[in-house]
């Protein structure tokens, strides 16, 4: 078959709870190919329905993508132009579709994208965290053994950090992230993103956890959490180890906390009194 007969295959984003969040190239996609292949088609059936499309859909999942995929790749090569969809997002994103670009990839299928609706992404330019650098982990390993591994590996990562999870396991993860980064680490819980209830917390993981303790956990959730900061580490570590009250003013301080904070924290740490911390400041 010539290249120009063969068909092709689009990963599309569909919403990740508003319907309106589709494309308008999205939409005519969807409604232009010969098939779409759907992780639920009960589930992309509302999507359509809303669009008012009429393309018949097919499954395609985690559990058949072996047989699938196959036949899949075969439609296309006799020319069909699929559209493959999971049930939110982007397809091959802690969802089926990243096999299937593989084999279409191998039988020298053209494989495009239609972009639009993430979750990860989504939370992470709100959440008030570094952006420039940052790493996707989807859901935690389910092994715990697998999750300590992964947890002690990155642990000192600089970049910012990405993770899906379910409702029921959240104050168990937080939890978890809490002893492996440690409860100071700055972070963000995005919910039901561009739902009626979309929510952002941004605080620290330990507080994460204390607002989950009192707060049951509803809903879809993604976890960022800030990288590793070597600088503040080191910092905070010379407060700690330094006694003197006007080096650890000065380390404090080095942390980005203001001359009062300081002052305070010093006077904290050493049981001593905030007049006692000033008066020395004073002298030196
Ligand atoms: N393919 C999807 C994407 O591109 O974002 C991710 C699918 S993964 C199976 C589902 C997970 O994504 C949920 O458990 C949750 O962690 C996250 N998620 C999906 N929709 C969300 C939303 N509206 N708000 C917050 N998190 C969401």
């Amino acid at each position: 078959m010539s290249e120009e007969n063969r068909g092709r295959l689009y990963l599309s984003a569909t919403p990740i709870g508003n319907l309106e969040d589709m494309t308008y190239r999205g939409v005519r996609m969807l409604a232009e190919a010969d098939l779409i292949a759907a992780e639920d088609t009960r589930h992309t059936r509302k999507l359509l329905s809303h669009y008012d499309i009429h393309t018949p859909a097919t499954s395609y999942h985690e559990h058949n993508k072996l047989t699938k995929g196959p036949e899949l790749v075969e439609k296309m090569l006799s020319g069909a132009v699929v559209v493959c969809v999971s049930d939110a997002g982007l397809p091959g994103i802690s969802d089926p579709g990243a096999h299937l670009a593989q084999l279409a990839i191998e039988a020298g299928i053209q494989v495009s994208p239609l972009p639009g609706a993430n979750a990860a992404l989504s939370a992470l330019i709100c959440s008030g965290l570094d952006t420039t650098a940052f790493t996707f982990y989807g859901f935690l390993p389910k092994s715990s053994k697998k999750r300590r591994e992964l947890l002690e590996r990155i642990k000192c990562s600089p970049e910012t950090l990405i993770f899906y999870e379910a409702p029921h396991h959240l104050k168990e993860t937080l939890k978890q992230l809490c002893e492996a980064l440690g409860e100071e680490r700055p972070a963000a819980v995005a919910r039901e993103l561009t739902k009626h209830y979309e929510e952002f917390n941004r605080r620290s993981l330990g507080e994460l956890l204390d607002y989950y303790q009192a707060n049951e956990p509803r809903g879809e959730f993604v976890l960022i959490i800030s990288g590793y900061d070597a600088e503040k580490a080191t910092s905070t570590q010379q407060a700690e180890e330094v006694t003197d009250p006007v080096q650890m003013v000065e380390a404090f301080e080095q942390q980005g906390l203001s001359r009062k904070e300081a002052m305070r924290e010093t006077a904290k740490k050493l049981g001593i009194s905030r007049r006692d911390v000033y008066n020395i400041l004073l002298k030196a």
